[in-house]
């Protein structure tokens, strides 16, 4: 499990804007970042057909648990033969706030190898969620809590294998990775 994000993205220009729009409407690809996996856009960045919420396996989630902007896509890095990126990445630039993806019970929360600091949130029988790199956990959140969706769990961060501030999150379906953006369509 080393190097979860084996092509983070890298520290943009100072003229990116990081945040441009709000996690529950609209989600745009970062701009002047070499973004691998990127889903298609719209002119101005917008991921097409994007929805701020999905339904798998009967957990409810967040396709974007911050407010951020996609640095790098789900699935094999350069055309297949490289390395599996088994989430996405959400680049807050500074530590930003990061949301339980659904309504669930913290399964962990701990510094895993490559992730760094980590939680993983159990959804139902079948669905969890990861959220990676964070800079530090919610005051107080343990195993063994209960969440809401949305509920604050944490701020992004860069800890682990990464090299700039950004949330790496996963949804796990019955153990095995599916992609945030397009799971449950
Ligand atoms: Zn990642």
């Amino acid at each position: 499990m080393l190097a979860a994000c084996a092509t983070a993205p890298t520290k943009p220009s100072p003229t990116v804007s990081a945040a441009p729009a709000p996690a529950h409407s609209a989600l745009k690809v970062c701009a002047g970042m070499g973004v691998s996996n990127a889903p298609k856009t719209t002119s101005d960045g917008r991921i097409i057909n994007y929805e701020a919420t999905t339904t798998v396996s009967g957990a409810k989630l967040m396709r974007a648990p911050v407010r951020g902007c996609l640095s790098s896509g789900f699935g094999p890095r350069h055309g297949g033969a490289g390395r599996m990126h088994k989430g996405v990445d959400l680049f807050t630039r500074t530590p930003g706030k990061i949301f339980a993806g659904g309504a669930g019970v913290v399964e962990s929360v701990d510094t895993q190898r490559g992730y760094g600091r980590t939680i993983l949130i159990r959804h139902n029988a079948r669905v969890k969620t990861r959220y990676a790199h964070l800079s530090a956990y919610a005051r107080g959140l343990s195993r063994g809590d209960k969440v809401r969706r949305g509920a604050l769990i944490g701020y992004t961060g860069e800890s682990g294998n990464a090299t700039a501030v950004h949330l790496h999150y996963e949804v796990l379906v019955d153990g095995r990775p599916r992609n945030p953006m397009t799971v449950g369509r």
